[in-house]
């Protein structure tokens, strides 16, 4: 799973290329988070409309040349094209849905950060690595509600199978999903992780690792605490708590998928890919007085 840091620009995700390029084969299966700060952007383009606000228009202008310049950057000019087409029918969909009933349609929205996201990577691997499709996660992932996420794994599992290419790399929208009522829900804020984990239970896999832009998980957010030590090896129970008391690097579900701990964790910096990052597993207490800070 890359996060939106891993691939906020062209040269960012030309570095994610790489990676995939050097770590993936065929039929392994990419999660993706919207680029950069896109969903952001989203939330921020729903205030706009509930606000009435004038900025509106010059808003989703903005987003759409964010994300046209990152196709064109990095696809020919005929796949980028294509992909431009599809941007642009999309942002006349979102414009009438935040012009028309924005609290109805508030997840429909925020979807398309992801949805542009795997659009544009697979389009890229396609072109230069391997060929590739994409699957937006609402097409087989259900959830009981958008409150307590729980996976209705029968269905979901059924369905991606009928979504399965042989020979290709998947790239799965990350965040997104449905209910049983068949609307767009989201995991929360950062939920591309438990999409990650949730992938990784409906297929057996038996390694996630999640990209990121630090190169593990630390015993404080290094950004804040500069002397903050990384911790090499995390027990799977301190990984839990440290997502449930908020850490961005492991939404707090995240683990869950992972209940009978044979899949492998791994987190990584997508910046520094040749640095060995943290890995999340059945470890026994290392240090007893490790102490990890989060914000609460
Ligand atoms: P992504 O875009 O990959 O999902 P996030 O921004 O959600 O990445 O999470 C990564 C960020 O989490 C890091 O840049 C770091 O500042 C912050 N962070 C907070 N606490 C920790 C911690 N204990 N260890 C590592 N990173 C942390
Ligand atoms: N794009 C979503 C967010 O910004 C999900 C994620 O990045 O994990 O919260
Ligand atoms: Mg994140």
């Amino acid at each position: 799973k890359f996060g939106g840091s891993s691939l906020a620009t062209p040269q960012c995700i030309e570095r994610v290329v790489d990676i995939i390029r050097q770590h993936c084969q065929l039929n392994d299966l990419v999660v993706v988070s919207a680029n950069g700060d896109t969903t952001d952007a989203l939330f921020a383009l729903y205030q706009l409309a509930i606000d009435n606000s004038e900025q509106f228009e010059s808003a989703i202008e903005q987003l759409l040349h964010g994300q046209a310049q990152m196709v064109e950057s990095l696809l020919n000019p005929s796949s980028a094209a294509r992909l431009v087409d599809y941007l642009q029918s999309d942002i006349e969909q979102l414009k009438q849905w935040l012009l028309s009933a924005p609290e109805l349609h508030q997840a429909d929205v925020l979807s398309y950060g992801e949805l542009w996201s795997a659009r544009l990577l697979s389009a890229v691997l396609s072109e230069h690595v391997c060929p590739s499709y994409y699957v937006d996660a609402r097409d087989f992932l259900v959830i009981n509600n958008d409150h307590d996420c729980k996976v209705v794994a029968d269905t979901s599992k059924a369905q991606f199978n009928q979504l399965t290419q042989k020979g290709k790399l998947g790239i799965v929208t990350g965040y997104i999903c449905k209910n049983l009522e068949g609307e767009t829900c989201t995991l929360g804020r950062n939920g591309s992780d438990y999409s990650a984990t949730i992938m990784a239970s409906l297929t057996g896999a038996l390694n996630v690792t999640l990209w990121t832009d630090v190169d593990g998980i630390y015993s404080a957010d290094p950004r804040v605490v500069p002397n903050a030590r990384k911790l090499h090896r995390l027990p799977n129970g301190v990984a839990k708590e440290l997502g449930r008391l908020g850490n961005p690097v492991l939404h707090a579900k995240t683990l869950q998928p992972l209940t009978d701990h044979s899949t492998h964790l791994h987190v990584a910096s997508s910046f520094d890919y040749q640095n060995s990052g943290t890995e999340i597993g059945k470890f026994g207490q290392i240090a007893k007085q490790e102490l990890s800070v989060t914000y609460l």
